[in-house]
């Protein structure tokens, strides 16, 4: 038997999206036995084919829904524009909004600040305010004069919080201290999000701005999925989203265990995507019985978004999970902060790490390659260069690992 929330939205899909109509024609929930059965849906498949998602009525009465669109951020080259009916926006922020105010005790209306990469009729250069309680700056600008602009215009505004990528809470903190810069004292909450981030990272943010900080993962294509609470867990939003953790034949995996996260919406009905593969790996814990009061489940992203592999000569292409948790086990190690990083691979057995540390140099590198489980990798040659800070590239997103290699088939 497959739950109702589920079944409502796959039928739903099924008989309004001329997309899920052909994907799912072969498939009777009823004859079902699991959501195993149903077909997971990948991003390449919706690319240049968006309007195929869409229900008709949409389509030829738009006039009656006030749609709302937002460009997924093209990491992986290319995006999609992702369609919501505004009232199922909001809804599906609701639950969210929710736990802001019980957990940080922020409401809707709060004045934020926020950056972004893309508004529709905006060149991309300007401050815009995109209602009177949000200011957003562009993440295309961030010179030393671009951000002394900004904590200018934040301090006349003075925001309550602020929605930030890691890698751009880190180049404020930094500005902040390298200027000695007067954080406006309104400041009390700031939720990070789209990307992953070091505990170093996040200490720096939390020592320099003395707030609040809490962890928010989600998508274009869903809004929230899953949220910090004050103890360290990052709940699933379960009035938003069903959340599923599959291995590589498409099967859901035993709790606790990692695989792919794929997501179904329970409220996008403009694009009511069924068994997303969201690009990202991670685990669902059992939640037992979490102190914040929340009883959702409790989801891990161990890689964030990036479909490339770590191509060896000996074995088949890894994911580049093992460094990760090597920089993840090298922050704090030794008096080591780490900051910031991202690997690229230029050979087979051949590597260059960008980072953004505190600390010795040497001892980073050798404990670094110390960590690294896989012996193929630790033998590998690595090229160590280091910066003040690493910017988000013309995606908007810092991405952990890139392979240069041609990939094998
Ligand atoms: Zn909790």
């Amino acid at each position: 038997m497959i739950r109702r929330d589920y079944s409502e939205i796959f039928e739903f899909a099924k008989n309004n999206s001329a997309f899920y109509s052909k994907k799912f024609n072969d498939i009777e929930l009823d004859a079902v036995n699991s959501t195993d059965d149903i077909p997971i849906t990948y991003r390449d498949e919706i690319v240049d084919n968006e309007i195929e998602v869409i229900p008709i009525k949409y389509i030829i009465n738009s006039s009656q829904y006030k749609i709302v669109s937002e460009r997924t951020s093209g990491s992986t080259g290319k995006f999609i524009e992702i369609n919501w009916d505004y009232r199922d926006y909001l809804l599906s922020m609701s639950q969210l909004v929710y736990y802001r105010h019980k957990y940080y005790k922020i409401r809707p209306n709060d004045k934020r600040c926020q950056f972004y990469t893309w508004i529709d009729g905006v060149d991309g250069k300007e401050i815009v305010m995109l209602s009177k309680n949000c200011m957003a700056f562009p993440k295309a600008y961030l010179s030393n004069d671009d951000l002394k602009t900004y904590f200018e215009q934040m301090q006349t505004f003075q925001p309550v919080w602020m929605i930030l990528q890691p890698s751009i809470a880190y180049l404020l903190a930094k500005f902040v201290i390298d200027n000695r810069i007067k954080i406006p004292a309104s400041i009390k909450y700031i939720e990070l999000t789209g990307e992953m981030y070091s505990k170093s990272t996040r200490l720096l943010v939390e020592e320099v701005f003395k707030c609040h900080v809490a962890n928010q993962y989600g998508t274009y294509e869903f809004n929230s999925i899953a949220y910090e609470c004050p103890f360290g867990n990052m709940h699933i939003l379960d009035k938003n989203v069903i959340v599923e953790v599959v291995d590589d034949s498409e099967n859901n995996v035993a709790d606790g265990n990692e695989g792919k996260i794929v997501v179904t919406t329970k409220i996008n009905k403009v694009m009511p995507f069924v068994r997303y593969c969201v690009g990202d790996s991670g685990k669902i814990e059992k939640n037992k019985g979490c102190k914040c009061g929340n009883c959702s489940e409790i989801l891990k992203v161990t890689i964030g978004r990036s479909d490339d592999k770590v191509h060896l000569s000996s074995e088949d292409n890894v994911s580049f999970y093992d460094f990760i948790s090597s920089m993840q086990r090298t922050d704090s190690m030794d008096a080591i902060s780490v900051l910031q990083f991202r690997i690229s691979q230029i050979a087979i057995d051949e590597f260059e790490v960008d980072a953004v540390i505190k600390g010795n140099k040497t001892n980073f590198e050798t404990i670094f390659i110390n960590n690294i489980t896989n012996p193929e990798l630790k033998k590998a040659k690595y090229r160590f260069r280091y910066y003040d800070s690493l910017l988000p590239d013309e995606a908007g997103k810092i991405k952990i690992f890139k392979s240069l290699v041609e990939v094998r088939k």
